[in-house]
């Protein structure tokens, strides 16, 4: 993998030093966080005080929009105000699109300017057309003309400059030759690179964004191994654009640059929430510390190939491919079905009691479909003779103490009015034992869960027993934590391998246990991140076929999370996906309450993508593969997309929730919602 030094332990890439004004990023400096304000930037007022709040609460480095040559003049009054008010170490950054005059000017007053290459001097028509070599280097030159006035101010000045890709504003160009892709996403910024260095210019910090995390983490993949082929060591920006607001925004960001953090990749990030932008920084600053712990660890013997050699594409996402795993009935984990959600009672007993809970109204899409229970000893199996026939889930998977024999589990299997699993651990002092376990799964029964203690050690020693077992009654997961400088999510790469290498193509489960914490962090927040990053970094590199989290006290609310992350990483949908930009000095109209009004109204419609954006200038490029859009197209005035294409235009935003439904209807897509029980 030549992306990172290691998918096995956190090994920070290293990169040059860039610096916006005095704060460092890159190279030994720690990972940067950072925001954007989202007032009117010719409101110096409001928008210095907006840049106060976030630094206060701990952001490092502040972006402004400047859509305009006003906007950016406004940028020279906002640094003098924050100068005045002791705020002169706060770098700020311009964010720019189209307009190379803004920049000219935004560079003479703040630290940093940020542009898309997708639109710098560039108009996007949407057009369809064939670039031939010679047009493309026309195409090229144009380019070189517009930008390279910027990048010599930008090295005359000493300011920084981010070269900053979006999926969804991709230039004509680029599109036409390679598509909306990652690959097309890269080569985008290299363009753009290529002529920064032709100039001797090197204070740069790229960024990949996308809404969707799998194609983020592709992107910045593919950038640093191509920016490693050409010898360049620029550090990145890192953030899922777009990711809406609440749990499902956190979920996303998690999944995407947790994942990348994770990979040692990452020198500052911006955490895109549809909400105030204050909210952004305890939420990035917790991603950051996770990653920061795990810096300047041992290094494992063998840090690239890990416990147990990958032999996956990382730049391209297959679901690994597994057995179909039956318990009964319709039921069956892995092969074609999508990840199964299971959630863990403290004890047999309380499967009855939870009934309630786990199958309320709310949780009807969303349902946990097994639950674990923990056996401690062969009376605790009795009580399975007394649970309800109606258990509140399709198959429940029994955690057996080691004090109970395999010999004990046969009068189980008939006793259970419900299609179990029965789930046991090992670790590789247990080599004899794993083999007679195996030969008893073979002959038949229930299918059984192998629980793999998950020391490095440990998975290199029992992997070769893994290939005898076969995989039909077979599902695997980890036990414990591994032993650092292994992070969980490494342990969980080697297993796959381990059981690729033996043939074996049995189901994972993704446990998210206490034990797997990233840190030692506990709160509500780390447990989500955690949940998230753990979770939504193996199901985007394709594993994954069951879920738990069972870190979480209320377990209605641990089957929702898990719903979430599975959403966030795109592995199952269960309810209508929003794509609602964070909103910025061009934003047209209250991107916060209407992106929770429109949900209030559609939230129910599974499978269905509504961005909600807030200008027509980035808006519809941004808005992803969403099938329909809500964007901001005057003050009070809404367009509405389908797809790309705008379909009506300057509606009275009184009227647009209403229209927006009429359109989804029209489209065939929408279902009127459920009736709520009365309390
Ligand atoms: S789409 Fe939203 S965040 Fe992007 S420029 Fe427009 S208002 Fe700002």
């Amino acid at each position: 993998m030549s992306y990172c030094s290691s998918r096995f332990q956190t090994i920070r890439r290293r990169t040059s030093e860039v610096m916006i004004g005095s704060v460092g990023v890159g190279d030994a400096h720690p990972i940067r966080v950072q925001s954007m304000t989202t007032s009117d930037t010719q409101d110096v007022e409001a928008t210095v005080r907006q840049s106060i709040a976030l630094a206060e609460v701990g952001c490092e480095i502040v972006r402004i929009t400047a859509p305009n040559h006003a906007a950016a003049r406004a940028l020279k009054d906002i640094r003098a105000r924050l100068n005045a008010d002791g705020f002169s170490q706060l770098p700020l950054v311009a964010d720019i699109h189209f307009l190379p005059a803004a920049a000219m000017e935004a560079v003479e007053h703040v630290e940093k300017i940020r542009v898309n290459p997708g639109n710098y001097a560039d108009k996007k028509k949407f057009a369809t057309r064939e670039y031939s070599d010679a047009d493309y280097e026309r195409e090229l030159q144009r380019l070189h003309d517009a930008f390279s006035p910027l990048v010599k101010r930008c090295r005359e000045l000493g300011r920084a400059m981010r070269i900053g890709t979006n999926h969804g504003s991709l230039s004509d160009r680029i599109m036409n030759r390679y598509g909306d892709t990652p690959l097309g996403m890269v080569e985008s910024a290299l363009e753009f690179l290529r002529i920064a260095e032709s100039h001797d210019y090197r204070q740069i910090v790229l960024s990949m964004k996308a809404s969707n995390p799998k194609v983020m983490i592709q992107a910045y993949r593919l950038l640093v191994e191509r920016m490693a082929a050409e010898n360049m060591h620029y550090p990145l920006h890192l953030g899922v654009t777009e990711a809406g607001d609440g749990e499902d925004g956190r979920i996303k960001s998690a999944i995407g640059i947790g994942s990348l953090l994770f990979d040692g990749l990452g020198d500052t990030i911006r955490v895109s929430l549809t909400e105030d932008s204050v909210y952004e920084i305890p939420v990035a600053q917790a991603l950051a510390r996770k990653a920061m712990a795990r810096w300047g660890e041992a290094e494992l013997a063998d840090a690239q190939r890990g416990p147990v050699a990958e032999a996956i594409d990382p730049y391209h996402f297959t679901r690994r491919e597994t057995a179909s795993v039956s318990l009964g009935g319709t039921c069956a984990i892995g092969g074609e079905e999508p990840p199964r959600v299971l959630v863990r009672v403290p004890t047999l007993s309380a499967v009855a009691e939870l009934a309630g809970t786990l199958t309320r109204n709310q949780l009807k899409d969303t349902p946990a479909e097994g639950i674990i229970v923990p056996v401690r000893s062969p009376e605790d199996l009795q009580s399975l003779r007394s649970l309800p026939v109606s258990a509140p889930a399709a198959f429940l998977v029994l955690d057996l103490d080691p004090a109970i024999s395999p010999d004990q589990e046969e009068p189980l299997l008939s006793q259970s009015p419900h299609p179990l699993m029965l789930l046991r651990t090992f670790s590789a002092r247990d080599g004899d034992a794993l083999a007679a376990w195996g030969g008893l799964v073979k002959r038949g029964g229930a299918p059984h869960v192998l629980g793999l203690a998950a020391t490095g050690t440990d998975l290199a020693i029992l992997a070769p027993h893994l290939g005898s077992i076969g995989d039909e009654r077979l599902v695997v997961t980890l036990a414990g934590a591994p032993q650092p400088p292994l992070h969980t999510i490494g342990a969980y790469r080697s297993l796959a391998a381990a059981l690729a290498s033996t043939g074996s193509r049995a189901p994972l489960w993704i446990r998210n246990t206490p034990a797997t914490a990233l840190d030692g962090d506990r709160s509500f927040l780390s447990r989500l991140l955690d949940a998230s990053i753990l979770t939504g970094s193996l199901l985007c590199d394709g594993l994954g076929d069951l879920v738990s989290i069972e870190t979480e006290p209320d377990l209605g609310r641990a089957v929702k999370l898990s719903y979430n992350v599975l959403q966030g990483a795109g592995a199952r949908i269960s309810k209508t996906e929003f794509v609602a930009c964070p909103s910025c000095g061009r934003t047209l109209f209250d991107l916060q309450s209407t992106t929770q009004r429109i949900r209030e109204k559609t939230g129910h419609l599974k499978g269905v993508k509504i961005a909600i954006m807030g200008c027509i200038v980035n808006g519809p490029g941004e808005m992803a593969d969403a099938h329909f859009g809500y964007v901001g197209g005057a003050p009070g005035k809404i367009n509405l997309y389908v797809g790309k294409t705008c379909v009506q235009y300057n509606i009275p935003q009184a009227e647009a929730d209403e229209r927006l439904i009429a359109l989804i209807r029209e489209h065939g897509k929408w279902v009127d919602p459920e009736p709520q029980p009365v309390a």
